[in-house]
């Protein structure tokens, strides 16, 4: 019987891999794809602080994110720029490979193309069901963690329900003339409830995508045709753009452990609730979910309640900020085009850029969010151009 098998070698089951390993147990990571990072759909955004935090693999990085325009529904830009690097652009696919190698150096042993099918607890442990060459193994742990992605039936086979609710997002990779800047697009015309951006990530290529609450391949075909962007793309394209779309959970599931399971990363929800990005909530999640899993082995209980520990503790990490981007998410979904045509407007008084830039920070938005509406003028005007009451904080 193994002590851990771990299902799905993204970046948050293969960093839980590398911290239970380094503690000494016996871990299995099983990733069903031929090779961790094959499949994924993401623009490989990752700010600063998950890299130092994390040392993360700076052999993945194909690009850094200096500048960002912003387009308003109507057409309108505003440029941000710190003068810093705001985030890091991996190659994911050298990104979760090299994660995977890493837990495969601490001594965790992974089986790719290998595709769990079934999770079930009994009395003794938990045993396993997975297609792996052609045929059916049956393997048995102390201990199972699902960290599938969203979107696995495992979750809900082992009765932890789903996310209250899930948006789509939806990427195309294109030839693309160099441009010193990302472009965020905003508006009902081309990412209702949600945004569009485009990334250049160098060898004249760039990340398009978008994330909407419906038809996101509609939607970024939209984006895909935008003058600003079409003038960037490759002449000699022959139209044929490969879309690729996935759904994205929105907020938590209620309970992220059980007797001998435990559930980290995009499938527990662990997702930014304004911008979608997962991979640094999923590594400071599975970070707790080693120290939890790790004492629980220690004291020789592996039961619903001494796993708890880690429910409690990602939770008071990352809680009050997935909430308020919830709010911040609806309070979005409620605006007109005008209102966010406004937003752009006010975004132009003297002072406004520089006290967004002095309180922004890639990965935490509460604080910046909390600055503006606290702010007495500008959180004034901000309320009485979109109908805020009072005060929220
Ligand atoms: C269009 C788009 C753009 C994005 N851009 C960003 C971004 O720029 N920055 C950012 O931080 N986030 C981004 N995200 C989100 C990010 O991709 C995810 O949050 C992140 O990959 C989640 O990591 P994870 O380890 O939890 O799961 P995943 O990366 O999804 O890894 C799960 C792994 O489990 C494997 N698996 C699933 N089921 C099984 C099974 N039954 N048996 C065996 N293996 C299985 C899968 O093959 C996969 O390798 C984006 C998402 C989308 C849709």
């Amino acid at each position: 019987m193994r002590d851990v098998v771990i299902v799905g070698a993204g970046p948050a089951g293969s960093h839980l891999a590398c911290g239970l390993a380094k503690e000494g147990l016996d871990v299995l990571l099983l990733e069903e794809h031929a090779e961790a990072g094959d499949g994924v759909i993401c623009t490989g955004i990752i700010g600063r602080e998950a890299y130092e935090r994390f040392s993360l693999p700076e052999e993945a990085t194909i690009g850094s994110l200096r500048r960002v325009r912003f387009y308003s529904p109507s057409g309108k830009t505003v440029d941000y720029d710190t003068g810093a690097p705001l985030a890091t652009i991996v190659s994911r696919k050298k990104f979760d490979a090299a994660l995977a190698g890493r837990a495969v150096a601490a001594g965790a042993e992974l089986w790719t193309g290998s595709r769990v099918k079934q999770v079930a607890v009994d009395g003794k442990g938990v045993r396993l069901e997975l297609r792996r060459d052609g045929g059916t193994v049956l393997l048995r742990a102390r201990l199972c963690v699902l960290s599938t992605g969203y979107g696995s039936g495992l979750v809900r086979q082992c009765g932890f329900g789903g996310p209250r609710r899930r948006i789509q997002g939806a990427q195309a990779v294109v030839p693309f003339r160099d441009r010193d800047h990302a472009g965020i697009y905003l508006g009902s015309r081309f990412a209702p409830n949600g945004f569009g951006w485009s990334v250049p990530i160098g060898s004249g290529l760039a990340r398009i995508g978008v994330v909407t609450d419906r038809q996101s391949p509609r939607y970024l075909r939209r984006i895909l045709n935008r003058p600003d962007i079409r003038s960037h793309r490759a002449a000699d394209e022959n139209g044929s753009v490969q879309i690729r779309a996935c759904p994205i959970p929105v907020g938590t599931l209620n309970e992220t452990v059980s007797d001998r399971l435990m559930v980290v990363g995009e499938a527990a929800g662990q997702v930014k609730t304004t911008t979608q990005g997962g991979i640094y909530y999923g590594l400071l999640c599975a970070e707790t979910a080693a120290e939890v899993a790790a004492g629980a082995f220690r004291a020789g209980d592996l039961s619903r309640a001494a796993l708890a520990p880690y429910d409690m503790r990602w939770r008071a990490k990352l809680e009050a900020e997935l909430k308020l981007g919830l709010l911040i998410r609806e309070f979005y979904s409620e605006l007109s085009d005008r209102q966010v045509d406004r937003l752009f407007d006010l975004a132009r008084i003297e002072g406004v850029l520089p006290m967004i830039r002095k309180n922004a920070h890639f990965d935490w938005h509460g604080p910046i969010i909390r600055s503006v509406l606290n702010n007495g003028f500008l959180g004034a005007v901000v309320r009485s151009t979109l109908g805020i009451p009072a005060r929220m904080g």
